[in-house]
């Protein structure tokens, strides 16, 4: 059978081609040049082995090392193929599962033989040169498609148990694909690079090993987990170790012990206990926060910390989402030793996830008229949320943290301008506390939601046009749209500001709300004297204190400002002479509001210097003889590159005054 498809490449030119016709083959009739540069083909948007033949009339893209997102993920997920050959190489008996990439690797889930048990870190390096002899052999991957039956028999053959039960869920009309890397044949959907060659050898770099469960379920058998960071080219491999490297200097969970912040312990797995180092940033940036609110017409409120479940019935929490709540009878535990503490069949409660119902609750508090709004009710409010422990990480994900929540009620007509205020608010917020750089999102009706159709439809337009007259919609701010993201009650606005060393975090978010207020009953009296259901505006700017504290950690590195830092300055003596002097400096600043420790301790000037370095404290003043006599200090700033400077104590005072105010005190 002869037959011509017409194949258009990106610059709108046309070839025609016979069945069989590959994406290689086209990019070989254009110059040897592109042949040797294709690593894949986009045909018909669709990511494609080069090999593998046109079906139809198609549009043709290349893709070269210069389409650097779909080049990583092809990479990727070819040395996830490789480390998964190299594993069975070097370890017979040991079963493949599943392998994909990840956003700066790879990685693979093995069932390594029993009498083995699973991988550790020092089976790293050798299976490393296992693959790079795979990759250095230059293997075609090989495209194949088999049927179902005949997938299962060779896995069923090779004792591969786990690969034969999934293939046989898979739909029975799909076409199933088999890669092949000379003897070795793995079940994946591609698609691949040519060759094993096309890898570079010294661009991975395999990092740890883990537990996983087959499917991600625990009542599953256990599985071991490789992982790897997978780049294009050696100096892509090394930019991204010195980003790790700095990732890790930085870590919050290693700073909060040097500064003496806080620490997590089994026993409350996944809530704080905050040290008195730490709570003092806590509380500098809730005064901070608690200004800002007060003078743009915020009033602050506090709620119950246990709510009836029929409350949470009501505003469909229970419905949507039981499973990350806190449930807590409301009985009285049986004092005996015999008997069960809880008899089982009492009403319940739950710790509140959320504080929307509870403004709400508020809000019906007295009849409202159109004039009383807009309502911005602003908490602190302490949430709880049943994360499962292994999804818990340091201070940044936690199952009890603060949102500085706010729920604003408004009118529809109120919603535009509200929106503007609060991206105003974030946006001088954001600046003043060294986030100048952020991106805005709007997160769209994901599939388990409560509304009609209609309500989401004017819900997302609001919001559009909200930001879009807000200003915030421009080239200055990065804005995107996300599908399916939203909240189950509501679209929302996300705030993902960008840290010192590049990395994004979502902290701020605007929700959206026509159903909450109607479900809960909430009303105010109109223009037109009848009922009316308030539009609610559920928004945060830090998201919560717990995780954006642990981002401020890692953004400074410790280094805070000065109106953060825990201890300001540290008084210390040169000689014991200068003791009496040391404690006189340490009063006058602590009398003009500073927090200012003393090291009266009988150590080496050096020692010092390091050990309030290593603590990250912003100035050492160190007072000997001369200084005490002249009444000066010699100032230290923290830093490598830091100059000493001789100032009199009162210059001191002034200077450090000033410094240490926040931001929005100051002139
Ligand atoms: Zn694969
Ligand atoms: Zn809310």
């Amino acid at each position: 059978m002869s037959e011509m498809f017409s194949i258009k490449l990106p610059d709108g030119s046309v070839r025609e081609v016979e069945r069989g016709t590959s994406p290689a083959d086209v990019a070989a009739a254009i110059g040897p040049g592109l042949a040797k540069a294709a690593l894949a083909a986009r045909v018909n948007g669709e990511l494609r082995d080069l090999a593998r033949p046109f079906e139809e009339d198609s549009e043709l893209a290349l893709i070269t090392a210069r389409d650097e997102a779909d080049a990583l993920e092809l990479a990727r997920h070819d040395y996830a193929h490789v480390l998964a050959e190299a594993a069975q190489n070097l370890f017979p008996g040991t079963q493949i599962t599943f392998g994909p990439a990840t956003e700066d690797g790879f990685y693979y889930d093995f069932a390594p033989p029993a009498d083995r048990g699973p991988f550790t870190e020092e089976d790293l390096p050798v299976i490393e040169e296992e693959m790079r002899r795979i990759i250095r052999a230059n293997t075609p991957l090989v495209r194949e498609e088999w049927d179902r039956e005949k997938v299962r028999d060779f896995f069923v053959a090779q004792g591969e148990n786990f690969k034969a039960e999934w293939v046989m869920e898979l739909p029975e009309d799909e076409t199933i694909s088999m890669y092949r890397t000379g003897e070795w044949v793995d079940l994946c959907r591609g698609p691949h690079l040519p060759s094993t060659g096309r890898l570079d050898p010294d661009a991975f770099k395999l990092t740890r090993v883990s537990g996983a469960y087959w499917r991600g379920d625990q009542n599953n058998p256990q599985l071991s987990r490789i992982y790897g960071t997978g780049w294009l080219n050696k100096k892509q491999l090394e930019a991204h170790l010195v980003r790790l490297e700095e990732a890790a200097r930085r870590d919050h969970r290693k700073i909060g012990q040097e500064m003496d912040l806080f620490h997590l312990q089994p026993e409350a797995h996944g809530s704080i206990f905050w040290h008195a180092n730490g709570y003092i940033i806590w509380r500098q940036l809730e005064a901070y926060m608690r200004r800002r609110l007060d003078s743009a017409g915020y009033r602050e409120v506090k709620t119950p910390q246990l709510m009836d479940a029929r409350q949470w019935e009501a505003s469909g929490h229970w419905g949507k989402y039981r499973e990350n709540m806190f449930v807590v009878p409301d009985e009285i535990p049986n004092p005996e030793e015999e008997g069960p503490v809880l008899s089982g069949d009492s009403e319940l409660m739950a710790l509140k996830p959320m504080n929307c119902p509870a403004h709400i609750l508020i809000f019906r508090q007295g009849i409202k008229s159109y004039r009383d709004l807009p309502i911005r009710l602003a908490e602190f409010g302490c949430c709880h949320r049943n994360e499962p422990h292994g999804a818990l990480h340091g201070i940044l994900r936690v199952r009890q943290f603060t949102q500085d929540d706010a729920h604003i009620f408004c009118r529809q007509d109120q919603i535009v301008e509200e929106t503007r205020r609060f991206c105003d608010l974030l946006d001088s917020i954001y600046r003043d506390l060294g986030f100048a750089n952020y991106a805005i999102k709007l997160a769209l009706r994901p599939e388990k939601r409560h509304g009609s159709e209609e309500t989401w439809d004017r819900a997302e337009q609001d919001l559009r046009d909200a930001v879009q007259l807000a200003g915030r919609a421009t080239a200055d701010y990065q804005w995107d749209e996300l599908p399916g993201e939203g909240a189950f009650y509501s679209p929302k606005l996300e705030f993902h500001l960008t840290d010192a060393i590049g990395r994004t975090w979502q902290c701020g978010t605007l929700q959206l709300d026509y159903v909450m207020p109607e479900r809960l009953g909430a009303f105010y009296i109109g223009e037109d004297g009848e009922k009316h259901t308030p539009v609610m505006l559920h928004r945060a700017i830090l998201g919560t204190f717990e995780r954006f504290l642990g981002i401020l950690i890692e953004h400074h590195a410790g280094r805070f400002p000065l109106w953060l830092a825990p201890v300001q300055a540290a008084v210390a003596t040169i000689v014991s002479d200068a003791d009496d002097y040391a404690r006189e400096v340490v009063q006058t600043l602590e009398a003009a509001g500073l927090r200012v420790e003393a090291d009266l301790r009988n150590e080496k000037i050096n020692y010092k210097v390091r050990e309030h370095s290593l603590a990250h404290t912003p100035y050492l003043l160190v007072v000997g003889k001369r200084e005490a006599e002249e009444r000066n200090v010699a100032l230290r700033p923290l830093g490598a590159d830091a100059r000493q400077e001789v100032i009199g104590l009162d210059a001191l005072v002034e200077r450090l005054r000033a410094e240490a105010l926040p931001p929005d005190l100051r002139a």
